[in-house]
């Protein structure tokens, strides 16, 4: 093989990984074998999302009855904590003090089986419904609490689960996780939450994925392997993620020592806290997949009796799009040992051959 036969192999071998991985930032079409209703999803956006509803506005309380009348309508036992919340950022010295008054809404949908896991046994499905003031919120986070919404209309309408499902539309997210902090400290329910499946945006189009999870995360990997289409994951990106300033509700639940899984979509971060924030602006593939990500990851875990069966934790990526590599933390340290290992070798090899050589006897760096 010749140099330029040698490059221009390389060149196309580039190409194509580049091709794979821009594929997999990209929204899949919505799955034509859900049983999720499109056009609901559509509707809840667009009326949640119709303009900017902070925490403790009219348009917020607006948004508060549509969403409490639509539980009531499915036959969910439904009702709104009020919670006084007050909170420092503990990593950012310069911020005052915030005080909130937040109402969370909590719907319950019964299970079959009581107190699986010494009680704590209830699975939460949670998205926040407050927006920023300077913008509507489509994306974030009218996506996450629309795909609640028809989650929890699949799931009233199937066989009851085996956990208690609870869905928990979080207020005063944007004033600084206010309404998760009123739930998961405050609220008697809160004591009964054993895993958390949390639905978040920075952006408005683009691929849906799994960024982070609680510690020990082996047995969500493995459960969510099997339950959510079209999966986008990496454990790199949650170790990214870490070390942003950003935090999530998940923050909170995360904090209270509570499992969970954290979805959320990062293309087009010129509409996240922008006026352009609006349904039209949102992708339907994009809202499509996070809810269909939900409703999978739901009725499997509502529906498995052993939760936390895997222990440790678990590396994770995707080869492409829907097929998710995933090793444990030993098979990690050998993976990295091989590598080394290789290295070396490469390394002496090169030596050996001349390619690299000593730096010649008397040259001081
Ligand atoms: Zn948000």
């Amino acid at each position: 093989m010749t140099n330029w036969q040698r490059s221009l192999l390389s060149f196309v071998f580039l190409f194509i990984m580049l091709v794979f991985a821009y594929q997999q930032t990209l929204a899949p079409a919505p799955r034509a074998d859900s049983d999720l209703d499109y056009a609901a999803l559509s509707r809840h956006v667009s009326v949640i999302a119709a303009r900017p509803h902070t925490m403790g506005s009219a348009a917020n309380r607006e948004v508060r009855d549509y969403i409490v009348a639509y539980f009531e309508s499915l036959g969910l036992a439904t009702g709104v904590q009020k919670a006084t919340v007050v909170y420092r950022h503990p990593t950012r010295p310069t911020n005052a003090t915030i005080i909130g008054n937040v109402e969370n809404i909590i719907a319950r949908l019964p299970g079959a089986s009581t107190a699986l896991d010494g009680g704590a046994d209830d699975l939460v499905l949670m998205a926040h419904y407050d927006s920023r003031p300077d913008g509507p919120g489509a994306a974030d986070d009218a996506s996450g609490t629309a795909s609640v919404m028809e989650v929890a209309r699949i799931m009233v309408a199937g066989p009851r689960p085996v956990h208690d499902v609870v869905f928990l539309i979080t207020d005063g997210e944007e004033m600084g996780l206010l309404g998760a902090q009123g739930f998961f400290r405050q609220h008697p329910a809160a004591k009964k939450v054993g895993l958390v499946l949390d639905l978040e945006a920075r952006g408005s189009y683009g691929a849906s994925s799994m960024f982070e999870t609680s510690e020990n995360n082996a047995w969500l990997i493995d459960h969510l392997l099997e339950s959510a289409p079209d999966l986008v994951a990496s454990s790199l990106s949650y170790e990214i993620y870490r070390y942003m300033p950003n935090d999530t509700d998940m923050s909170i639940s995360k904090g209270e020592g509570i499992a969970g899984l954290n979805f959320a979509f990062v293309a087009g971060l010129f509409d996240y806290h922008a006026m352009t924030d609006t349904p039209e602006n949102l992708d339907p593939g994009t809202l499509a997949q996070q809810a269909n990500y939900l409703l999978g990851t739901a009725l499997h875990f509502a529906n498995l009796h052993d939760w936390q069966s895997a222990k440790g934790d678990k590396t994770y990526f995707n080869l492409w799009r829907g097929t998710l590599v995933s090793y444990s933390q030993g098979v990690a340290v050998a993976i990295g040992l091989v590598v080394l290992i290789l290295g070396l070798w490469v390394f002496g090899a090169a030596l050996r051959a001349g390619t690299i050589s000593k730096a010649p006897s008397g040259l001081v760096y």
